[in-house]
């Protein structure tokens, strides 16, 4: 068996191979546009189009493809072959400068959410350079971002690049004040811990709601759910096992950096954790892990569910975004220093993601809205849909001390003053833990823990560096030209914290309390979707994204379409699935075992005149009242669903699935998963709850 190392990022275009195939001057070239985004001119272009190609067709490569994320919010991939035809009838394996730089796929069948319109259909598609090129299968994947011909963006790359780079501006101001001269460039960095769930796909294959939908529209509880807690970090079964160990192989051969896996707190749900990276490699490395994790399960006989919510009454799944910034010359910004002034500039940078979180809450709230989603949050196993911010007893501690200029009853009674050698060292205590603050800062990270399991980790990253961004912008405006620099640090952190503390919340974000008090604090409870899209064309949050130049106002105005639009099509498509499970399999399996019991009673009867078959008699009852109840309540919603289609406007639309199909759609479910639990087992159509959830071993 090969060992890790000697294939760790076999199939990966990285800095090595470049090193080893390139002549130095292209490599040099190329590098400098990786590192500081100089242009690339085309005869480098040409001389890594052909290493690249060489080194792909050596890896079994025979197809190239420009690998981009669309708005679906999966990826997007269209293969051309290198093959070119030679004079004398052969072909040849050819791939241009021009061909690795820019495709042209058509863009009319991706949502653009209204871009299309007022541009050309054609979309194209630019190179990234630094996110390395892969090979997958026989194609070499060459990462992209893509554009509307008017340059705007159709996807999530070009905005979270733009993102990464507004906060690196303004990053680089504050570092410049502080005096850090050797520092180039500032990046997010990002570890994504995403949960999943495996069922057995034989099961899976029967099951027309996990199918057409990826969660379960009907199903009673079973005995057994997750109250044990014996599920959580639990033996991983051989199946299972199995399932992992080739799946860390695909991703280590990709360059991803798989570390972590354990089981989650749900029967059959687990959880995979890699090591942090640049928030642009993060994400595309994300993106192929959830593409991966499907394709092994598949080879393993079971199906990898990423819905935010597969199943009623157990946890569902999340994906949490650590998050940092770090300069390249290694120094994290959100690690506490030894000396007094690492401090001030780690205390000022914590400040800013404070104030970020605080004035854009409706922004992180939205980047992580979807019909699944909302499912989870508020639900007491995610954290609410509040936003808020847990720092910690001791983080806490130090700012209420700066804020009252008290003294700080910490490892070190001094006064909190800044800039003198007063500030307390802190202790890098990362244990203190609260899993149910949607915003926590882990000792050195915040952890973002409201992304649903299926999103792009793009859109979080895209809010979160640019409301940063937006808040290190408004620092570096006031603090460039004063005069007493740690006095105005010191004010302002001051300020800050006093302006802002509304946003911090160590308590449990689980309790009801909290709500109520969430609302005191003025804070925002967008509870779903229809709810929170608004936000993005609020005037506060289009000046600071197109000020940063992360979106235009087309652009948004686009992804509030995409958005709502995603919601209405999602829900619709599980509530005409509902209505096509109860009427085809629900209904007739109900009326057969009724039949059936119904036939139990005239023979009881027929046999002996004077037996009451009481039970017999009760359950048809039952049983018949139930049918009553799911057609009624199936026709209910399909009358819904009817009117729904005259409805134009996406957001009213929105509107009335939130308010009238869901809770139509929540009735219908509880009628049949009522009946579920007097029907014998050997006539009900679909695989139990118990099944799906407990038979992978
Ligand atoms: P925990 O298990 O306590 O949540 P871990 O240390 O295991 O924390 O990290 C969880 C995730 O956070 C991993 O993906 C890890 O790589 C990532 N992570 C660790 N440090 C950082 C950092 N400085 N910036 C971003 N992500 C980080
Ligand atoms: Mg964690």
């Amino acid at each position: 068996m090969k060992r890790v190392p000697e294939y760790f990022g076999s199939m990966v275009f990285d800095d090595r191979v470049m090193k080893a195939r390139l002549s130095a001057e292209v490599y040099d070239s190329l590098r400098k546009t990786i590192d500081q985004g100089t242009k690339l001119d085309l005869s480098v272009a040409n001389a890594v189009a052909a290493a690249m190609k060489d080194w792909a067709v050596e890896k079994g490569a025979t197809h190239f493809t420009h690998w981009f994320q669309p708005m679906t919010g999966i990826t997007a991939e269209k293969h051309d072959s290198f093959i070119t035809p030679a004079p004398d009838g052969r072909v040849i394996l050819e791939f241009s400068g021009k061909e690795l730089i820019k495709g042209e796929p058509d863009a009319s069948s991706f949502p653009s959410g209204g871009l299309r319109a007022t541009f050309e259909a054609r979309g194209y598609t630019a190179w990234d350079p630094t996110s390395y090129a892969f090979v997958k299968g026989h194609t070499l994947y060459i990462p992209t971002a893509f554009c509307s011909y008017g340059g705007e963006a159709l996807d999530k790359k070009t905005p979270l690049l733009r993102s990464m780079e507004a906060l690196n501006r303004q990053a680089m101001r504050i570092l410049h004040l502080f005096g850090n001269e050797d520092v180039h460039c500032v990046r997010t960095c990002v570890g994504p811990e995403q949960e999943y769930f495996l069922v057995d796909r034989a099961l899976y294959n029967r099951r027309p709601d996990l199918i057409y939908t990826g969660r379960t529209l009907f199903g009673a509880r079973p005995p057994k759910g997750q109250e044990l807690d014996d599920h959580y970090f639990g033996t991983i079964k051989p199946r299972v096992a199995a399932f992992m160990e080739e799946l860390n192989e695909e991703l280590w051969k990709l360059g991803i950096l798989a570390k972590t896996e354990h089981n989650e707190v749900a029967p059959a749900q687990h959880e995979l954790a890699p090591i942090y990276t640049t928030t642009n490699l993060a994400t595309d490395h994300n993106q192929l892990t959830m593409e991966i994790m499907q394709t092994v399960a598949a080879k393993h006989g079971m199906v990898c569910l990423l819905h935010e919510k597969p199943f009623a009454g157990v946890n569902g799944s999340g994906k949490h975004n650590n998050w940092s910034m770090a300069t390249d010359t290694g120094v994290n910004l959100l690690s506490p220093g030894d000396t007094p002034h690492e401090n001030a500039q780690f205390l000022l940078f914590l400040c800013a993601v404070i104030q970020a979180v605080d004035d854009y809450q409706d922004l992180l709230r939205t980047a992580v809205a979807t019909a699944g989603n909302d499912h989870r949050l508020g639900a007491n196993e995610a954290p609410p849909a509040v936003v808020s911010i847990f720092l910690g007893d001791e983080i806490t501690a130090v700012l209420d001390a700066i804020e009252t200029d008290a003294p700080y009853h910490g490892a070190e009674r001094t006064r909190m003053k800044l800039g003198v050698p007063a500030l307390p060292r802190f202790l890098r205590d990362t244990t203190d833990r609260n899993r149910t603050s949607p915003f926590a800062f882990t000792g050195n990270k915040f952890e973002f823990r409201m992304l649903g399991s299926s999103n792009s980790i793009a859109c979080a990253n895209i809010m979160l560096n640019s409301a940063v961004a937006d808040t290190l912008r408004k620092f570096a405006d006031r603090l460039e030209g004063t005069e007493d620099f740690d006095a105005a640090i010191h004010a302002l952190i001051q300020e800050t914290v006093k302006a802002h503390k509304r946003i911090i919340f160590n308590g449990n974000g689980y309790d009801d309390a909290w709500l109520e008090e969430a609302k005191k604090r003025g804070l925002a409870n967008l509870r779903t979707t229809p709810d929170c899209v608004p936000c993005l064309l609020e005037k506060k949050n289009v000046e600071m994204l197109t000020g940063l130049g992360v979106y235009t106002k087309a652009e948004l105005e686009s992804r509030y379409e995409i958005t709502m639009e995603n919601y209405c099509k999602c829900v619709s498509i599980e509530a005409l699935t509902m209505v096509d499970m109860a009427r085809r399999d629900i209904l007739p399996a109900v009326e057969t075992y009724a039949a059936k019991v119904a036939g139990t009673a005239a023979a009881k009867k027929a046999l002996a005149p004077d037996l009451a078959a009481s039970y017999e008699t009760d359950l048809v009852r039952r049983l018949s009242g139930l049918t009553d109840c799911i057609a009624q309540r199936t026709e209910n919603l399909e009358h819904l669903m009817a009117q729904l289609q005259t409805t134009e406007d996406v957001t009213a639309s929105a509107c009335r699935i939130r308010d009238e199909i869901l809770p139509a759609m929540s009735a219908l479910r509880a009628a049949a998963d009522e009946a579920e639990t007097i029907t014998a087992s050997d006539c009900w159509p679909y695989p139990t709850y118990g099944d799906l959830l407990f038979s992978v071993r």
